[in-house]
């Protein structure tokens, strides 16, 4: 582990309002409730996003940067250099007509709602994704019948080489649950998206609908990260674990959902390698029964990881 002595002093003069907490327990920052410490984790305004990172990458120290933390399975051993968390419930979001501009850590659940009373229609999907807009972006994130891709118009983009982009969605190779920045590295500043107008009254019925239909099939009341594994081609992932007869099972404090089994959720102060464990055995006997082999739609980070 690197001394980061230095880089504390350094962060907390030059970035005057910057709290920097030291070995912060990634478990109070994922809805998962797991993950070790981050040497580093702080949560900049998205003006300090850029001289941050040239700081960082100009000392060389490893850095990764999040959203909400709902999509993240974090090491037990924690995250190396410095974690930065762009969520923020005070995310800019602005509309004008039919179009809106949000920050990266705005929560898609905030811009579907404002996008609501504005009388525009079309993200009503995302109402229910407990993510920010940047996460969303990176994953692009979709449900009921929709994807981010769907509705982006473009995406600015802090390139690995300090360049500021508006990429336009078809560039940014936007698939199921994938985009480039997976591949290319970037970090998502700003998302715009175009609606259509519509009833106002209709689209929040829509989002109550949404609402009711995770309540109804979902673990809501327990930590996870949403659907542990992709949907493998032609199947279902939660209909395979099922019909292997996966329903509830357990390694730790882990479990595959009674309730919908695509989620595994951290029924009892899981670890990270209870999960790893579990989803690795789901895996096995999945493919053993049915020839499909499920792959993570989490995202996997820390240290220790491979
Ligand atoms: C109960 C529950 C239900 C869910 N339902 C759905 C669903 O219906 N559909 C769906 O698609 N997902 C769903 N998810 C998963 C998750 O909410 C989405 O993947 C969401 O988009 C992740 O956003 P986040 O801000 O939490 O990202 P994080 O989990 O913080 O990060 C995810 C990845 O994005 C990267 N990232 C985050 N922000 C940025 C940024 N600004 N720039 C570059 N990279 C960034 C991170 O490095 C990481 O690799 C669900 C999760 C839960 C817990």
């Amino acid at each position: 582990m690197h001394n980061y002595t230095d880089l504390i002093e350094k962060l907390q003069k030059d970035f005057s309002d910057l709290q920097v907490y030291e070995n912060e327990p990634m478990s109070g920052h994922t809805t998962f409730k797991i993950g070790g410490p981050a040497d580093i984790y702080v949560e900049p305004s998205i003006s300090q996003v850029v001289p941050l990172i040239k700081l960082l990458q100009k000392n060389t120290v490893p850095f990764m940067v999040i959203g909400n933390g709902s999509n993240l399975l974090v090491s037990d051993d924690g995250i190396e250099g410095v974690v930065i968390s762009l969520a923020k419930p005070a995310a800019a979001i602005e509309i004008e007509g039919t179009t809106i501009r949000a920050e990266a850590g705005a929560m898609l659940s905030s811009v579907a709602n404002q996008a609501a009373d504005a009388g525009l229609t079309g993200l009503e999907f995302a109402s229910g994704i407990p993510g920010s807009i940047g996460g969303g972006v990176y994953m692009n994130a979709g449900a009921y019948g929709g994807e981010l891709k769907d509705v982006l118009v473009s995406v600015k983009v802090l390139t690995d080489d300090y360049r500021i982009v508006e990429y336009k969605p078809d560039e940014l190779d936007l698939s199921y649950r994938h985009s480039s920045l997976m591949e290319n590295g970037g970090i998502v500043l700003e998302a715009t998206i175009k609606l259509e107008q519509g009833d106002a009254k209709e689209i929040k019925a829509r989002i109550e609908d949404i609402r009711n239909q995770r309540v109804s099939k979902q673990p809501l009341n327990y930590p996870s990260a949403g659907s542990t594994f992709k949907r493998p081609k032609g199947y279902f992932a939660g209909k395979l674990i099922d019909d292997a007869g996966l329903r509830g099972y357990t390694v730790g404090g882990a479990q595959v959902s009674e309730k919908h089994c695509g989620f595994v959720i951290n029924k009892n102060n899981a670890k990270c390698s209870d999960v790893l464990k579990l989803m690795a055995e789901v895996d096995d006997i999945v493919f053993a029964q049915f020839g499909v082999h499920l792959t993570p739609e989490v995202r996997i980070v820390g240290r220790n990881i491979n």
